[in-house]
């Protein structure tokens, strides 16, 4: 997968109709990332973003910390719900309207090899407008954007 230093400008699948997006955790091998241990309640506001897939590809990413390279994508359990990550991206909407577009595989970055998001971007997380709310809906239309379910 691509790799983008966070806060760089996100133009990767140029799905957002409105400039202004800044990539977060587009992590790759042979590049360093801040860990930490994540907060359960990140984890659930995030896993509620990763709902929805935003610019999906036709292809699917594994990860390349896992040493078991999974060929068809990946099926992530939270609380007895399963998700397809790895083929979409998710849209992070901060109260001001700083959008962060990060790969839906950000859930298993944080979750499983503890990567640490800048701060700003949990500040997002935790103060934005959430999914399924319809001020978070609105969010994506005026950027354009268009979604379907990553539910299994
Ligand atoms: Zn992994």
């Amino acid at each position: 997968m691509a790799y983008f230093r966070d806060f760089s400008p996100y133009q990767y699948g140029h799905c957002d109709a409105v400039p202004g997006a800044q990539n977060v955790g587009w992590l790759a091998l042979g590049h360093a990332f801040e860990t930490g241990q994540a907060l359960e309640g990140d984890l659930d506001l995030l896993w509620a973003h990763c709902k929805l897939a935003i610019c999906a590809t036709r292809g699917l990413h594994s990860c390349e910390f896992c040493s078991d390279l999974s060929s068809a994508g990946f099926r992530v359990t939270r609380n007895g719900e399963t998700l397809k990550l790895g083929y979409s991206e998710i849209r992070v909407i901060g109260p001001s309207g700083q959008s962060y577009a990060a790969p839906s595989m950000i859930y298993h970055y944080i979750s499983q090899h503890r990567y640490k998001p800048p701060d700003v971007f949990l500040a997002a997380l935790r103060t934005g407008p959430r999914p399924p709310s319809d001020a978070y809906f609105e969010a994506l239309r005026t950027r354009g954007l268009e979604w379907a379910s990553t539910i299994c």
